[in-house]
């Protein structure tokens, strides 16, 4: 038997601790029944819930002190929500819970924006995932390309689009920038052929409908016009304009449509400029000039010779054309003739001329006459006394023929000279002149004897008379016959107005 020593008051403690725990280890279910039926209970009192509820609140807020406790808190609250979570009606619930709790919160401004800076912040740290990046351009590309189904949508967002990029435009630098931005793109888009001649196709069509605006072709044309004329300025470029227009145009020309119609616009436009006189001299001479140096090659000549030949042969076949040249060459012919005869009757007067100035010449004269004198001597000498009287008859009736000839023309036109003193007709050979203002010089009493001097004026101070008046003025005197001596007409009549002066005076 173990010797019983008193025991200690600690040690008496620790043995009913002992006691109660294996107790409680063999009446488990027994003890924890009572004890939630006993608490259940107590808990029925409101008063004792509420202390109960206190007193968990500050076990809770002091267990939570401890970051141990607090973290492993959180991870049952998490695993638990979770677990939760998975019934939908739950979730469905908390969705809705938190909504209204969301837009709550939102109506007070100051959480507003605090949210906003929120996500703001949230937003970009999660952008600097290029994943997520990507992820919410696709996102927003395809709403975008949703929501732009709607026209009204589309309509409103070009004008929104229109008016920002008008107002980011005032901004030079932006202007400035744009424009690289666009000559970039468009260089690089124009690198594929496709586009390109999409873009040229484009361009064409557009500049075809502004071309039919009268205004803008005319502008349009006064542009070109003016570049042009700037461009040919530098001579590389005026020699690479011929260059290509050369070449184009003998490609053209390759084509017998356009070359048909071409020769037949030459040739208008040739003989429309042929009208002009000076263009066609000067088209003469520069064609006399080249055929000129042609033909100074001898093997040209003797070619063309032989053509013309051949062609004149094959023309002369044609009766038609036969006809024509036989009357050229009479024509021709007829024109020599009379240039001859021109040219010879202009060297008879020459020499007319000449014997006339010789003749005029007193000592030639009198050479001559003395010649012809001896001549006629000498041949009436050697003539036999009938020949002699013969010739002596035949020189007389020469004589009389050229007397009665030059009367003959003299009269012919009849008297239709009027001495301006006694106002009688009289034959050209009757009439002598005299220069009034010598007369009035000499005689200054004789301003009467220029009576009809106002019907027959004289331009050059010379005025006519007949032998009888030019010898009584030559003397001083005023001839009796003359019109101032009360012998002038009346006043004529009015029925014999209007008659020449001629007339007058045979009346
Ligand atoms: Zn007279």
């Amino acid at each position: 038997m173990p010797k019983l020593r008193k025991q200690s008051a600690l040690q008496r403690q620790r043995i009913m601790r002992q006691h109660l725990h294996s107790y409680r280890e063999r009446n488990l279910n027994d003890d924890r029944l009572r004890n939630s039926q006993q608490l259940a209970t107590r808990r029925q009192d409101p008063e004792y819930r509420e202390n109960e509820r206190e007193r968990d609140r500050a076990a809770h807020s002091t267990r939570r002190q401890a970051v141990n406790y607090r973290s492993a808190e959180q991870e049952r609250d998490i695993l638990a929500h979770s677990i939760l979570r998975m019934n939908s009606s739950y979730r469905a619930t908390e969705q809705a819970r938190d909504a209204l709790a969301h837009a709550n919160r939102r109506m007070d401004p100051t959480y507003r924006e605090e949210e906003q800076q929120r996500d703001t912040l949230a937003h970009s740290v999660r952008r600097m995932d290029p994943t997520y990046r990507e992820e919410e351009q696709q996102r927003d590309t395809v709403a975008h390309s949703m929501r732009r189904r709607d026209p009204t949508y589309r309509e409103e967002e070009q004008e929104r689009n229109t008016l920002a990029h008008s107002i980011h435009r005032m901004n030079a630098t932006f202007r400035e920038g744009e424009q690289e931005r666009d000559t970039v793109a468009r260089s690089v888009r124009r690198m594929d052929p496709t586009y390109r001649e999409e873009e040229q196709q484009r361009d064409t069509l557009a500049h075809s409908i502004r071309r039919m605006d009268p205004t803008y072709r005319e502008e349009e044309q006064q542009r070109d016009t003016l570049s042009h004329s700037i461009r040919r300025m530098d001579p590389s470029y005026r020699e690479e304009e011929q260059q290509r227009d050369t070449l184009a145009h003998s490609i053209r020309r390759m084509d017998p449509t356009y070359r048909e119609e071409e020769q037949q616009r030459d040739t208008l436009v040739h003989s429309i400029r042929r009208m002009d006189p000076a263009y066609r001299g000067e088209e003469r001479e520069r064609d006399s000039l080249a055929r000129s140096i042609r033909r100074q090659n001898e093997e040209y000549r003797q070619v063309e010779r032989e053509r013309d030949t051949a062609m004149h042969r094959v023309r002369r076949r044609n009766p038609v054309f036969r006809i024509m040249e036989q009357e050229r060459n009479t024509s021709a012919r007829r024109v020599t003739r009379q240039v001859a005869m021109q040219m010879q009757e202009a060297e008879n007067r020459m020499r007319s001329c000449r014997v006339l100035i010789h003749r005029m010449n007193p000592t030639n004269r009198e050479n001559i006459n003395m010649r012809q004198a001896l001549r006629s001597s000498a041949r009436r000498r050697n003539l036999s006394p009938d020949s002699r009287s013969q010739q002596q008859i035949q020189d007389t009736l020469r004589c009389r023929a050229r007397i009665i000839s030059n009367f003959c023309n003299i009269i012919k036109s009849g008297p239709t000279e009027v001495c301006i003193c006694c106002g009688g007709l009289w034959f050209v050979t009757q009439i002598k002149t005299l220069r009034k203002t010598f007369v009035l010089q000499k005689y200054p009493n004789l301003s009467t004897v220029f009576f009809l001097s106002d019907q027959f004026p004289s331009d050059n101070d010379i005025y006519k008379f007949c032998n009888t008046c030019h010898k009584i003025i030559n003397a001083g005197k005023v001839p009796s016959m003359c019109l101032s001596e009360g012998l002038h007409f009346p006043a004529i009549p009015s029925e014999l107005q209007g008659l020449t002066s001629l007339e007058e005076s045979v009346l």
